[in-house]
């Protein structure tokens, strides 16, 4: 039984097609750290795993924070057309498969993307650009964001320096966004992005099941003896 068809009519997500949440910032604003929150706090939200042809840090595990792989595999991913969207970032290729991402959306669920801002334009305007929200966060200044990558302590200082001289590259992309945080308090900012996707979620377009509720209501006015 497919997973649609286990859904009840009661349940909203019965015909509804899942968000695809884009969240964009310069390295070392807090996407990976916030989105890893958002799942742990609800857990329908799917993450769509990337690949990469950059190597992993210490402590990331392949299949889980990246599909790790070589720059041939990737290359053969898109040219089968299997990447929803791809781009070079800090001389590395990323790209989201298409597969899981169709598969979570069309049974109602949720996908969150941790993409720079090329991978959220190809989504944009791919034929689920319908279905995107998208939130670019701000670090509340360069030095903290400098701070952060430094904080992390997973790349080198030359690596480092390669993310801040880009950062303002990423951040000029900031009013392409629906939404734009300033990432100062990870619990503001993780409060915030849940009332964003509670409101986005309430949109009258993204909740199908409505339109057999009001009939319903309907039904039962007629019925009533009046
Ligand atoms: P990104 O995924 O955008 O590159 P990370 O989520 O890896 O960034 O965050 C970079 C570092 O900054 C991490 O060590 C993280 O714990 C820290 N961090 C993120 N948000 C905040 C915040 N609001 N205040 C303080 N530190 C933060
Ligand atoms: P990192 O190497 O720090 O994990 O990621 C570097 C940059 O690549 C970040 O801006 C991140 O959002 C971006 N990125 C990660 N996965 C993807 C992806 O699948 N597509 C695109 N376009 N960018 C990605």
């Amino acid at each position: 039984m497919s997973s649609n068809a286990q859904k009840t009519a009661h349940d909203p997500r019965a015909d509804r097609r899942g968000l695809l949440i884009i969240l964009s910032s310069p390295s070392g604003a807090g996407k990976s750290t916030l989105s890893r929150r958002l799942r742990a706090e609800d857990p329908t939200i799917a993450f769509s795993v990337s690949a990469t042809t950059r190597p992993p840090r210490p402590g990331e595990v392949d299949g889980k924070d990246y599909h790790f792989m070589d720059v041939e595999r990737f290359r053969a991913m898109v040219a089968d057309g299997q990447m929803l969207e791809h781009a070079e970032v800090f001389g590395n290729l990323y790209g989201s498969p298409r597969g899981p991402v169709e598969a979570a959306i069309d049974s109602g669920s949720d996908v969150l993307f941790d993409v720079d801002w090329q991978g959220g334009q190809q989504i944009k305007e791919s034929p689920l650009g319908q279905q995107v929200v998208s939130i670019f966060l701000l670090p509340p200044s360069m030095a903290e964001l400098e701070a952060r990558l430094r904080a992390r302590g997973q790349d080198s200082d030359a690596v480092i320096a390669d993310r801040m001289r880009k950062s303002q590259s990423e951040i000029s992309h900031w009013a392409e966004y629906d939404y734009v945080l300033i990432n100062a308090d990870l619990d503001k900012c993780e409060a915030q992005i849940t009332a964003i996707l509670e409101g986005e979620r309430l949109r009258r377009a993204r909740q199908p099941h409505l339109m057999r509720h009001v009939q319903k209501l309907n039904t039962e006015f007629e019925g009533m003896n009046r």
